[in-house]
């Protein structure tokens, strides 16, 4: 029995393609893949499903598809981190076009017997099909509605969590203030008292 993971809460609050992309953390300077078989997949985007008041839906039935999201998460992870650094490249372009490529979203045609039929819908296709076209479809919404500022990783230290800054000032700097943000202010705060405790030893 493998252990159920703890995800961070921008592995579940951030936007689809964004939570995706932080089911890879890093807690106590040890990388933790969130995602390391179907179950955990289903689960985790249960979670997301109910934190964003969509319906859960679909059953994991593929026994592979976990290499495909794997995939997905590293390419998407690169192309992003580029991104957000205003350093994307062709090359990005290429590979996102790659794993999240057209022939995923649109239907597919053909003719059997004289009549038009439908041989691939979004619709169907497996459960890590339709889970790689909605983080298509959330990574096509995160880059038309959010400005490229906003989209940010967290200043922690060994974090690689990706979050959206929402705050009014643009000026949120970690993922999570119970988590980074407070690890920061402790760590400021044990500096400034190293710093008196030694003024006054002098
Ligand atoms: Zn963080």
């Amino acid at each position: 029995m493998s252990k159920v993971v703890r995800l961070p809460a921008a592995a579940i609050e951030e936007p689809l393609a964004l939570a995706f992309l932080n089911t890879l953390f890093v807690e106590d300077g040890t990388e933790i893949d969130g995602l390391s078989s179907l179950k955990d997949v289903e689960r985790w985007y249960r979670q997301v499903a109910q934190a964003h008041a969509n319906a859960p839906l679909l059953h994991a039935q593929a026994a592979h598809g976990l290499g495909r999201l794997r995939i997905l998460r590293s390419t998407l992870r690169l192309a992003l981190q580029h991104h957000v650094r205003a350093q994307a490249t062709d090359d990005d372009a290429r590979s996102l076009q790659n794993v999240l490529g057209a022939g995923l979203l649109a239907p597919v045609f053909g003719v059997a017997d004289g009549r038009v039929v439908v041989e691939a819908a979004p619709q169907t296709g497996t459960f890590v099909d339709r889970l790689i076209r909605d983080i298509a479809d959330s990574f096509v919404d995160l880059l038309n509605d959010t400005v490229p500022e906003r989209i940010k990783r967290c200043d922690g230290e060994d974090c690689v969590l990706f979050f959206v800054d929402r705050s009014k000032a643009a000026s949120r700097a970690w993922c999570s203030m119970r988590t980074c943000g407070n690890r920061h202010k402790a760590a400021v705060h044990y500096r400034r008292r190293q710093r008196t405790d030694k003024t006054k030893g002098n």
